[in-house]
């Protein structure tokens, strides 16, 4: 849907919507939203950057309408049983150092937490990534100085692979642990300090396996965030958590957020289940016996 009819989506359902919430704050069973962005800049834009001016509007509109959390703080709250607030908490993937520009002094000025997912090889070696020069602008990755400052004003750096591998694709066992927990290795390295989260690239069901979950779990990691636009309802495992594009402009950030019934359903089938809920499972099938 083009920009304008969107607005007019929202216009013609904000009852819908303002009734919806209120019943969701009833009943303590508001989603919790986590976004995520990859590059802000002004110069050579594409469909996985947003300029300056976008940014800092998104910004505006969700310290208006949402309470910004970290991203261990939205964990916590999608494993507690209630939620009755609106809560949206921020990251970004890939690692790109135009973010140095405007975005992430942007939310260190604002106090806004956020946690910023790295893919480590490209860090490592300074070369662009290949979706950049497919599309024939060899962006520059963020260097190890630029991860320490981040790091320094606060932001929370977490894995996202070495070499923005598709999880989904690797059939190595040797080079899936190498792609997961090589990066968490590498940026533990680098940072000295322990790393919490993991995103899949790419992000959708498909991207992630059952194998690679388990190892992020055995690792000691806190969860692993996912991207193919969903939401996350209190009283989850939050193990996985579920992530929502803020890439795009404004009138889709406002529709997606704003609790339209049509949005709110998740019916993906996913290819894996999270600790918790296998724990659960090991349970029931040790009670049936
Ligand atoms: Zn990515």
């Amino acid at each position: 849907m083009k920009d304008q009819a969107l607005w007019l989506y929202r216009q013609l359902t904000a009852r819908s919507r303002t009734r919806l919430l209120e019943t969701l704050r009833e009943d303590g069973n508001i989603p919790i939203a986590i976004l995520f962005y990859h590059r802000v800049s002004d110069v050579h834009p594409n469909e996985w950057t947003i300029s300056t001016a976008d940014f800092a509007r998104h910004l505006d509109w969700l310290q208006e309408n949402f309470e910004i959390v970290s991203l261990s703080r939205a964990q916590e709250m999608i494993r507690a049983p209630k939620n009755e607030k609106p809560v949206v908490a921020i990251t970004f993937d890939d690692g790109y150092s135009d973010n140095s520009t405007f975005a992430i002094p942007e939310l260190a000025r604002r106090g806004i937490p956020a946690t910023y997912f790295v893919t480590t090889d490209f860090v490592r070696t300074g070369r662009p990534f290949p979706h950049d020069l497919r599309a024939d602008v060899p962006l520059q990755p963020n260097t190890f100085d630029e991860l320490r400052q981040y790091l320094e004003m606060g932001i929370e750096i977490g894995a996202h692979t070495r070499n923005h591998a598709d999880i989904g694709q690797c059939v190595n066992e040797t080079e899936l642990r190498d792609e997961i927990l090589g990066s968490i290795h590498d940026l533990q390295t680098w940072l000295h300090k322990p790393i919490d989260y993991f995103a899949f690239p790419f992000g959708l069901p498909h991207n992630i396996t059952q194998l690679a979950v388990d190892i992020l779990h055995e690792a000691g990691v806190k969860g692993f965030c996912s991207a193919y636009g969903a939401w996350n309802w209190p009283g989850s495992p939050g193990f996985h958590l579920r992530r929502i594009h803020g890439d795009p402009g404004m009138a889709r950030l406002q529709n997606w957020l704003t609790y339209d019934a049509r949005k709110l359903a998740d019916s993906q089938q996913l290819p894996f289940s999270e600790p918790n809920e296998k724990e659960l499972e090991l349970t029931t099938l040790l009670l049936d016996e």
